[in-house]
């Protein structure tokens, strides 16, 4: 930005205080000129009058100091201009003299010390009246004249607009670090107290990354900083609370709590009540002094006849106080802190005192140790209502794909989720004997976050990363979340995750049988530590529970859908499938055909050879229907050992070619029996859409009259319908 701005916008937030004087001054001085030449109009000294009085008003308005108003800014500014402009028009009787300058004035001083919305405002006024005195006075506005003026105003304008900008700029980062540092208090105060879990570090080269948390996240952070505010805010109460009592009982001058650091070597203050209007903030060493002399000894201690040289350290110059007595504060049996009262009366505190000081160490220890089982409590609620909210979402997944959606959605609720991903394991095919077992694959069948794209569908097989090993062991990985990207292969070798300090793979497993693995990755350090990784442990148990039975409900679908003795698609799968055929080739104006094919005098290879061979005979037969079509027919056993084909975008000469085929094969099978071989034979009837039929029904019927024919004419033929076979 141009210096000038820069130090114009200094300038002007420096002084803005100073507006209602400068405004008040200048007013003055033009009314003062004004007075001193006379033109003696009632009108004129009425409206001075009111521009005083409004003036004076503004300015004995003590709340305006603290609550710098732009609205009250402009009401001054405005008042300026107009003054202005009167002292202008009665000095030199018109708008082209000398003192036009005095307007310009004006609004500079606005502009300099005013707030800069107020100024914008005032600056939009002064152009309205310059405009409508010119056409007032002059009876019209000349362009030529008005250039000035417009200018003037414009850069005055700009200037505020920049000012404004960077106004805005300052108050929202000033309230980003007001927040911040804020929270930054909380969370200190509350690892302090110990309402907080291991510290969670943040990794400073990924600040981006974060930024982009996903709102879950900062959902649960919010939480996590709603629930340290209340635990902290309910033992500074408490706290307080028992230092004032103790303080009004033992007519103390002071009363404190002060807190152990971690490593034992310094106390500071945690809460205090007292008189003195300047303290030694802290921290102080445990090494001397009657504190040190508590945390050695592990006892009260209390001293009286202070002369005022006696070194407190809390106290900033000379002793105030003649006796002071002071308590080591514990949790759990061990040492936390001191508890310290002093008076300015030189009474020693005898025991009964120091054994009251001492029960309120204990109050306050007890206080602060329930604070924290309450926050750990409302913690755990908090993170089962996150389980039980992803096995809703589980449950309610019916397809792996939901499945997986859910459980990288309910993972992110949990952790500060950047990327997923979900690999599918296939078991290797069952080893022939005296071969080694070969390596089950993985495949990558889902991803979210970053490289998704790239990484989708990937391939490996079973080796010694993360996923395989996860899987294998039936164990999360890394052991104890440590993860170094450089040095551990997660996928394998050329197929890997972004980068992140923190990966965590999770195995999903049914019944001991490996589903895949759920692998999460994040750029916070330290994410999946701590109680989210048992929580993800538990959400991956429920996703593996529910892709098992999302595959069990496809395999049932599928079932329902294909005939048991061919893997064809059976008749009411078939009969779908028609439906939607035929709707396709009305819409398009394409052809369809059918083919019915029928075994010929099957009843004589059951009756002969029994149903077995018949089985064996039917399933051929839908393995030659499998091999000749093409990949866009479909083919369905439709009964007993009657098959159906439905073919898009073919016509009658097609059909009969892949009939012909069909029938071919067949009559060519040979199926060795027990007893002697055998050879059957097929007949096949087909009919065309739309000129055999246009409904499914009337399609299927003129097939079988096809059909009918063929086998009337001898058997072992395929035969194409024509119209004059309705007639016969
Ligand atoms: P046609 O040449 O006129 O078709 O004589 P066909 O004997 O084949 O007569 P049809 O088609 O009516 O015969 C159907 C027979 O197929 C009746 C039944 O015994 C037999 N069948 C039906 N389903 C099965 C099955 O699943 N397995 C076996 N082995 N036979 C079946
Ligand atoms: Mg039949
Ligand atoms: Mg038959």
């Amino acid at each position: 930005m141009d210096p000038w701005v820069r130090r114009f916008v200094l300038l002007r937030r420096k002084t803005r205080r100073g507006f209602p004087l400068f405004a008040a001054t200048s007013l003055s001085a033009l009314v003062a000129v004004q007075a001193a030449y006379p033109f003696g109009t009632v009108a004129f000294g009425a409206f001075a009058s009111v521009l005083l009085l409004l003036l004076a008003s503004r300015t004995l308005d003590r709340t305006r100091a603290v609550d710098h108003n732009a609205w009250r800014d402009a009401e001054l500014g405005v008042l300026l201009v107009i003054a202005a402009f009167s002292t202008v028009l009665h000095l030199d009787g018109s708008f082209d003299g000398r003192f036009y300058p005095l307007v310009y004035v004006a609004i500079a001083i606005t502009s300099a010390f005013a707030h800069p919305r107020a100024s914008l405002t005032v600056i939009s006024m002064c152009l309205v009246m310059t405009a409508g005195l010119r056409v007032i006075v002059y009876g019209g506005l000349n362009i030529y004249d008005a250039i000035p003026h417009v200018g003037f105003s414009l850069v005055f304008g700009l200037l505020n607009m920049v000012s404004l900008r960077m106004e805005v700029a300052r108050l929202r980062k000033a309230s980003r670090l007001e927040l911040a540092e804020e929270s930054q208090r909380i969370r200190d105060k509350a690892r302090h107290y110990r309402l907080l879990r291991a510290p969670t570090r943040t990794n400073a080269s990924h600040e981006p990354a974060q930024e982009q948390a996903s709102p879950p996240t900062q959902t649960a952070q919010r939480d996590e900083q709603r629930l340290l505010q209340s635990g902290v805010e309910e033992i500074q109460l408490s706290v307080l609370l028992s230092l004032r009592l103790l303080r009004q009982c033992l007519g103390g001058h002071t009363v404190m709590l002060l807190w152990l650091d971690d490593a034992a070597r310094q106390l500071t203050i945690s809460e205090l009540v007292t008189d003195e209007i300047e303290l030694n903030e802290g921290p102080f060493s445990v090494q001397d002094g009657i504190l040190g002399a508590v945390i050695a000894q592990q006892r009260p201690v209390a001293v009286a006849e202070l002369k005022p040289s006696y070194v407190l350290p809390y106290y900033l110059d000379v002793c105030p106080v003649q006796a002071v007595c002071a308590v080591p504060v514990y949790q759990h049996g061990s040492l936390r802190g001191v508890l310290a009262v002093d008076r300015k009366a030189n009474t020693s505190f005898g025991q009964s005192e120091c054994r009251l000081v001492e029960q309120s160490a204990h109050f306050i220890a007890r206080a602060i140790e329930n604070e924290r089982v309450f926050v750990q409590l409302e913690r755990t609620k908090v993170e089962q209502g996150k389980l039980y909210r992803a096995a809703e979402t589980l449950g309610a997944a019916v397809s792996s794909q939901e499945v997986v959606d859910a459980g990288v959605d309910s993972a992110r609720e949990i952790a500060a989720v950047d990327f997923a991903a979900f690999t599918a394991y296939s078991d290797p095919p069952a080893p022939l004997p005296g071969v080694p077992r070969s390596r089950g694959r993985h495949r990558i069948r889902a991803v979210r976050g970053e490289r998704a794209l790239e990484l989708l569908g990937s391939e490996f097989k079973e080796n010694t990363g993360l996923v395989s090993m996860a899987l294998r062991n039936r164990h999360p990985l890394p052991y104890r979340g440590e993860y170094d990207p450089r040095n551990q292969v997660v996928f394998t070798n050329g197929i890997e995750p972004p980068d992140m300090p923190s990966l965590l793979v999770l195995p999903l497993v049914v019944h001991d049988k490996p589903l895949g693995t759920l692998v999460l990755g994040s750029y916070t350090i330290g994410a999946f530590g701590g109680s989210a990784r048992g929580l993800l442990e538990v959400l991956a148990s429920h996703m593996a529970v529910s892709l098992a039975n999302a595959r069990m409900v496809r395999k049932l679908e599928e079932q329902a859908r294909t005939d048991g003795l061919t893997g064809l698609l059976n008749k009411r799968a078939m009969l779908d499938t028609a439906a939607e055929k035929i709707r396709a080739a009305q819409r398009f104006g394409r052809q369809l055909s059918v083919l019915v094919t029928d075994i010929d005098l099957f009843k004589n290879v059951n009756d002969t050879h029994g149903h077995d061979v018949g089985d064996v005979v039917i399933k051929e037969l839908g393995r030659i229907h499998d091999r000749v079509k093409r990949a866009t027919d479909h083919v369905a056993r439709f009964g007993g050992e009657e098959f159906v084909v439905i073919c898009e975008e073919t016509g009658p000469e097609g059909a009969q070619l892949l009939a012909e085929r069909i029938r071919n094969e067949f009559a060519l099978t040979t199926f060795h029996t027990r007893g002697e071989p055998i050879q059957c034979t097929c007949s096949v009837g087909v009919a065309t859409f739309p000129q055999a039929g246009e409904t499914w029904e009337a399609l299927f019927k003129a097939a079988d009259t096809a059909l009918y024919v063929s086998k009337r004419t001898g058997r072992n033929r395929a035969t194409v319908f024509d119209e004059s076979m309705t007639a016969a």
